[in-house]
C-alpha cells in the first residue's frame, strides 16, 4: 500500500491526477486517494492468497467484497433497501386498515424506528466509516431498546394512560447514557453487542411469554414466528465465513432474511389492534348499557 500512496497520493500535483481521474460515484462516496490504494492493494493480497491455495483473510476486521460502483457490501446494502421497502409498506397498510388502533402511537413509532435502522444500514453497507459505522449500531440499538419498551407498553392493557410516558423515562435514559458511552467514552464492540443480545433475549423471552398468556387468540402465532424468525437468523451473525464469489456472507444472508418477516409482524399488529378495539368497544357498550 505504501508505494501505490507514494505513487498517486504524495503531493499536491499526482493528488490533482488522482482526482481528476476519479469517477464522479467514487467522489460522492468520498473514495479518497489512500482509501483507493487501500482497496487496490487488498485485491492485490487476495489474488496472492488465491494463487498459492491460501485460505482469504479478513482486512481490518472484513472480509473482501466485490465494489458496485463504490458500493462496499452491494448484497446487504440491497437486502437493507428491501427490509426498508417491506417496513414502509407493511406500515402504510397496517395504517390503513387500523387508523384507530389503541396502541398506533407505539407502533407507528417502532415502524418509523424501523425504517430509520435500515436507511442508516444501507449507508452504512455502502461506505464504511467511522461516523456510518456508528449510526447504524445506534440505530439498530434503537430498535431492539423500543421493541423491549413496546413489549412493556403493550403488557398494559391501556395505553392512554400515564403508562407509556412514564415506561418511556428509563428506557430514554438508557439509550442516552449507551449513545453517550459510546462516543465521548469508548467505542466497545463487546459492551455494545452484549447489550444488544441481553435486551434481545429480554425482549424475545418476553413476547414469547406474552404469546403463551394470549395462545387462544388465532393471531398469536404471527407474534411467535416473527420472534423465533428472528432469534434464529441471529445464528447467522455467529457464523463468520468468506463471502460465496465475494459478494454474499453471513451478515448479508441475515439482512436477506429478515426481509418476509415484516408482513408477518405487521399483520398480528393489525390482528392484535382490531381485537384491542372490538374488546374495548365491547366494554363501552356495556358500559353504555349499564348506565
Ligand atoms: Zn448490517
Amino acid at each position: 500500500m505504501h508505494w501505490c500512496g507514494v505513487r498517486n497520493c504524495s503531493n499536491s500535483s499526482r493528488l490533482a491526477d488522482f482526482e481528476a481521474s476519479r469517477p464522479w460515484y467514487l467522489t460522492f462516496l468520498q473514495w479518497e486517494c489512500w482509501d483507493e490504494c487501500d482497496h487496490f492493494c487488498m485485491w492485490h493480497v487476495v489474488r496472492l492468497f488465491e494463487y498459492n491455495g491460501q485460505e482469504i483473510p479478513q482486512f481490518h476486521g472484513k472480509w473482501p467484497f466485490y465494489r458496485f460502483c463504490g458500493i462496499q457490501e452491494p448484497a446487504s446494502v440491497l437486502f437493507s433497501i428491501l427490509n426498508g421497502f417491506v417496513h414502509y409498506y407493511m406500515w402504510q397498510k397496517f395504517r390503513k386498515s387500523v387508523p384507530n388502533c389503541p396502541f398506533s402511537v407505539i407502533w407507528n413509532i417502532q415502524a418509523l424506528l424501523s425504517i430509520n435502522a435500515w436507511f442508516w444500514s444501507t449507508v452504512f453497507h455502502t461506505r464504511d466509516t467511522p461516523l456510518t459505522e456508528k449510526l447504524d449500531y445506534f440505530c439498530a440499538f434503537s430498535l431492539v431498546l423500543y421493541s423491549f419498551y413496546s413489549l412493556c407498553v403493550r403488557l398494559c392493557s391501556s395505553p392512554k394512560s400515564w403508562v407509556p410516558v412514564t415506561v418511556a423515562v428509563p428506557f430514554l435514559s438508557y439509550f442516552i447514557y449507551h449513545i453517550y458511552y459510546l462516543s465521548y467514552i469508548r467505542f466497545d464492540y463487546g459492551y455494545n453487542m452484549k447489550a444488544n443480545v441481553i435486551i434481545g433475549l429480554l425482549n424475545s423471552c418476553g413476547w414469547m411469554l406474552w404469546c403463551y398468556k394470549h395462545r387462544h387468540k388465532p393471531y398469536v402465532w404471527k407474534c411467535a414466528t416473527s420472534v423465533l424468525a428472528v432469534n434464529l437468523l441471529l445464528l447467522l451473525e455467529l457464523c463468520d465465513f468468506p463471502p460465496w464469489k465475494f459478494m454474499i456472507d453471513a451478515h448479508a444472508l441475515w439482512h436477506l432474511g429478515t426481509v418476509p418477516v415484516p408482513f408477518l409482524w405487521y399483520s398480528f399488529l393489525t390482528e392484535d389492534c382490531l381485537n384491542e378495539m372490538n374488546v374495548l368497544g365491547l366494554c363501552i357498550n356495556s358500559v353504555k348499557k349499564l348506565g
